[in-house]
């Protein structure tokens, strides 16, 4: 079957209802509407699906706090995130929730799928249980110390440090997330993906997923270190219930994705449609013989979620294979890392819908600041920057004119003819624009229409419509119906970005039905001469100082409110920030600014006018010396760490480890002059000793730099 006729899912990653709608997540969902949009004006059979996810660990952490149901606090974030939605234009064909009873019913089925085909297996394994609790601790209900990188991690990943997902059992130190008591380990029996048996077939499959290499090569560079089987069931009573498992569940990383298949089933209950020409639509099982295309949106933290968990349960279970995994960048708040806690994040009602700030213009910002892979930095005055340059002087500036000039000189599209040239440049920007949405590059799409958008803007300027009106009306109205040509090719071509506005403008050309609706071939179709115009409206207008100022000092605020107040950070957040501070004063681990994991704890060095203040002994209390570093090596166990000995003037170099991996090649800190803080409690890090710390700077945007003295100073010669 044609691609380009094959029936078409397109879903996003599943937001997670324990939060509000913040700008990290319209960085996944308004570009995938923008993408289905203009599958749409392709004419291709597309279905756009995604809804809440419900289970896991955090929900019932945060519903207990709350002294509410599980149930109770998903229906409240679910309503959100889909109210959000409506409002930023995103149009999902449904929205459901990962509680809903069909996801119950497909769950079920898949995992006994799985049963049955011999993939899953039971086995003993080490559960953190908490004695004083009284409970066993799956996920998130359990932090301890990453067996890979050293970094503090919850239990099902090591979010803070080198992002690979953990199994039960794995956690060093596991401590109860609840008490904060040390937890134990007690044998329970469990059940188990065969993910190791899939190996072949992910091998193969990763060679024919597309979507954004971000997603499919660290998918495959993960294949290539090797899968191990995957713990599928935890105790808990939220969620789907295991088949003949008292008390057991299945992970939510299993019911999750299934979600997409549980909400294309309700979408097609309410439409009398099919959903099995999606999801069962594999014909003899081979990955070339599937006759649908399943692309995925998804932010870049999930990659390994949706590369290999999922296809390997769909191939086991029977059912259709993703297509196109499409990973999103990160975003950066003003320059700094995202931090919700620490301020850095801008909520998507509150900041910005309630504001009265239009949804287009933030859809507009976030398809055209940057690649879709790349980090994403979102500040006010950018915002403004971008929507007073391009959509305001370039895009408004020529439909207001044009479609005033016609409205006050003819009160009617003007006699003519579109011309062959404008034509072919409309024809030509569509096919590179298309190009370029199926490529991903949704900043290409977008610079590609408004580069149209000047051409017409030069068409107007250089036939001085304005001057021939009083000599010429016939060619004035000739040049005039070409501008509206061209204005009507670019709401077509600018819907999929900025639908709100492209509707209104759709409305002022005299336009019937919704520009939503309207392929692409219908930029090239002759506007009808004589035709009534709407009533001519300026579309975009500038973003003034004093709203930008105020909302600067909004984001100021609440940076600074969270910095004074650390420690009243929101729930699962301060949980491990505890626990971090915990750890810390129990071995004094050596906490360089960049070390392992240790982010977030280099931003708050940049905010270092917040902490309390010390005095100058509090300061002598660190002895810092300097050193000359001998050798520098990898170790094995850790993503981040090196073990590095450096001479610090006594008698036997110290062996420091230090988490400056990513930004220093080994043979590159050989022989640098640093400083280190000597007289440190020695400390063990993913089992090596590490005597002291070496400084360094972190700018909280990804660089971090060694601290050096400006001259040769000898070993040992002290800092002060
Ligand atoms: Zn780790
Ligand atoms: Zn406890």
């Amino acid at each position: 079957m044609n691609q380009d006729t094959k029936p078409m899912i397109v879903t996003c990653g599943l937001p997670y209802a324990n939060g509000m709608a913040h700008l990290g997540h319209m960085r996944t969902y308004v570009p995938a509407d923008i993408y289905v949009r203009s599958q749409k004006k392709q004419g291709r059979e597309v279905v756009f699906i995604c809804g809440s996810d419900t289970h896991g660990t955090p929900v019932v952490v945060n519903a207990e706090k709350e002294g509410i149901t599980p149930k109770e606090l998903v229906t409240i974030y679910h309503k959100h995130f889909s109210d959000i939605f409506t409002r930023m234009g995103i149009r999902f064909d449904a929205y459901g929730t990962t509680d809903d009873e069909e996801n119950h019913i497909r769950t079920t089925e898949i995992v006994q799928k799985l049963i049955d085909g011999g993939y899953v297996y039971s086995k003993n394994i080490d559960i953190a249980y908490c004695p004083r609790c009284d409970r066993f601790l799956p996920d998130r209900y359990v932090e301890g110390v990453c067996p890979h990188c050293g970094a503090i991690a919850r239990g099902d990943e090591c979010d803070q440090g080198c992002k690979k997902p953990l199994y039960p059992g794995e956690l060093i130190d596991p401590r109860c997330a609840v008490c904060k008591n040390p937890a134990e380990y007690r044998s329970q029996e469990h059940r188990f993906f065969k993910l190791s048996e899939f190996d072949g077939f992910l091998k193969e499959y990763l060679e024919t997923l597309n979507g954004t290499d971000n997603a499919v090569n660290y998918a495959k560079g993960w294949v290539a270190q090797g899968l191990e089987d995957w713990c599928i069931t935890r105790n808990m009573d939220w969620g789907v219930k295991f088949p003949n498992a008292d008390g057991l569940v299945v992970y939510v990383w299993v019911d999750a994705p299934i979600g997409y298949i549980a909400f294309t089933e309700e979408w097609a209950k309410d439409g009398n449609d099919s959903w099995e020409k999606f999801w069962k639509n594999n014909t003899d099982g081979t990955l070339n013989s599937q006759n649908s295309r399943i692309v995925h949106f998804i932010g870049g933290d999930i990659v390994y979620h949706h590369c290999i968990f999922w296809p390997a349960m769909l191939k086991g279970a029977g059912y259709a294979l993703p297509t196109d995994v499409v990973a999103s960048g990160m975003v950066k708040i003003e320059d700094k890392k995202f931090s919700k806690s620490r301020g850095y994040v801008v909520w998507v009602g509150e900041d910005y819908l309630d504001r009265g700030f239009h949804p287009d213009l933030l859809r507009f910002y976030l398809a055209c600041y940057t690649s879709h892979t790349k980090e994403l930095n979102f500040g006010w005055e950018m915002l403004q920057e971008k929507i007073n340059s391009e959509l305001v002087a370039v895009l408004g500036n020529l439909f207001y004119r044009s479609l005033l000039f016609a409205f006050k000189n003819f009160g009617a599209v003007p006699n003519g003819t579109a011309r062959p040239e404008i034509l072919e440049k409309i024809k030509q920007t569509t096919t590179e624009a298309v190009k370029a949405m199926e490529e991903y590059e949704f900043k290409k799409y977008s610079d590609t229409v408004m580069e149209l958008a000047s051409y017409a803007n030069t068409y107007f300027q250089s036939h001085e419509p304005w001057a021939l009106i009083k000599t010429d009306k016939e060619k004035c109205g000739e040049v005039v119906y070409n501008c509206l040509q061209l204005v009507k090719a670019l709401t077509v071509l600018f819907e999929p970005v900025t639908p709100g506005k492209m509707q209104e403008a759709w409305t002022q050309l005299g336009l019937k039905g919704n520009a939503a609706d309207t392929l692409y071939e219908e930029a090239l179709v002759p506007l009808v001469p004589e035709s009534k115009l709407g009533t001519p409206e300026i579309l975009f207008t500038k973003l003034e100082n004093d709203k930008i100022a105020e909302m600067d000092e909004i984001a100021k605020k609440r940076v600074h409110s969270a910095m004074k107040e650390a420690g009243l950070v929101p729930d699962e957040e301060k949980v491990l920030e505890d626990s971090k501070k915990e750890k810390g004063s129990k071995d004094k681990a050596p906490k360089c600014a960049c070390a392992a994991g240790e982010k977030m704890d280099g931003e708050n060095t940049n905010e270092s006018a917040l902490l309390p203040e010390i005095t100058i002994d509090d300061f002598f209390k660190a002895q810092i010396k300097v050193g000359k570093i001998l050798s520098a090596e990898i170790i094995e166990k850790s993503t981040k760490l090196y073990k590095i000995m450096v001479d610090v003037g006594e008698e036997t170099p110290r062996q420091i480890v230090s988490g400056i991996r990513a930004y220093y090649e080994a043979e590159h800190l050989v022989g640098k002059t640093v400083c280190v803080i000597v007289n440190l409690k020695a400390a063990k890090l993913c089992g090596v000793q590490s005597q002291g710390m070496i400084l360094a700077a972190d700018d909280g945007s990804g660089s971090v730099s060694l601290l050096m003295p400006d001259q040769e100073l000898k070993p040992g010669s002290d800092v002060c």
